[in-house]
């Protein structure tokens, strides 16, 4: 068992696939106590039966609804009576140049990427003023620190997680919160269905059957950042698949 995992409440937005739910499994095998948000509840519902989680422990969560990621993380205080690590995950990838106005994937990247990560810290920050300790971990991307073709809004949207983070790392120095930042490069989800841009989806699903290594490669970053003493605040990790080029 690793250390510092065991009974820790974790909240994760996204739950229902891909990183999210393969942490899910990760974190409940070590112990802790897991509660998971997504809009799908069938895959909600399929998670928490492979990994043992009561029914209470899912909520149907669209991050984009404040209201909604509050509940999300009462929740969690209500079954634990109290909440160590909000594990803001949920995002899509609609890629596309911006030349082609897919003003609607616009809107639904920032929403999403972004007010979904605020929503987020929104939620648990109360907690973890109160309780004076907690951890934030907080997904960008690769796409967060370079921009890739038809990449505009989505790693507007990553860097602004990165930015977010750095400022919530500054301000919440008095509360004894720790806020992590986790940037993966290609890993395999279902992500890349959220580009649906005509000659851009294929390329990327091209790219990720070519280079994008399994979704436990997040968990362990997620379990590494967590495990740390809590004076330690591991606050950037930056991963690829050893393949990956940009
Ligand atoms: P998936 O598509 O497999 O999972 C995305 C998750 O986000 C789903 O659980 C989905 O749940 C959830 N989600 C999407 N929209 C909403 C919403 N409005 N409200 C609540 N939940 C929502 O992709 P990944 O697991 O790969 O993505 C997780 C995070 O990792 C994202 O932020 C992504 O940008 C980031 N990332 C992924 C990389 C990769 O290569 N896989 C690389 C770099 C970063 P549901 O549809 O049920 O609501």
């Amino acid at each position: 068992m690793t250390e510092n995992i065991r009974d820790k409440v974790v909240v994760i937005t996204g739950g229902s696939s891909g990183l999210g739910a393969e942490t899910a499994r990760h974190l409940a095998g070590e112990g802790a106590k897991v509660v998971l948000g997504a809009r799908r509840v069938e895959r909600l519902e399929a998670v928490a039966e492979e990994i043992g989680l009561g029914e209470d422990a899912i909520v149907k969560t669209d991050v984009t609804d404040r209201e909604q990621v509050k509940a999300l993380v009462d929740r969690a205080a209500e079954l634990h009576g109290r909440v160590d690590v909000m594990l803001n995950n949920a995002g899509l990838m609609p890629l596309s140049p911006l030349e082609m106005e897919r003003f609607d994937e616009w809107d639904q990247a920032i929403d999403v990427n972004i007010k979904g990560v605020l929503w987020g810290i929104a939620a648990a920050l109360p907690h973890f003023k109160e309780q004076k300790g907690g951890q934030f971990i907080n997904v960008s991307s690769v796409a967060g620190h370079k921009i890739g073709q038809g990449g505009a809004i989505y790693s507007a949207t990553k860097y602004a997680v990165r930015v977010i983070s750095e400022a919530l790392r500054q301000e919440v120095k008095p509360y004894n919160i720790r806020t992590t930042v986790i940037s993966p490069g290609a890993v395999d989800t279902e992500l890349p269905d959220s580009v649906k841009a005509e000659g851009v989806a294929g390329p990327i699903s091209d790219f990720y059957a070519e280079n994008a290594i399994p979704a436990d490669s997040f968990a362990r970053c997620v379990v590494f950042a967590m495990s740390q003493p809590d004076d330690v605040d591991v606050n950037e990790i930056l991963f690829r698949p050893t393949k990956q080029q940009l």
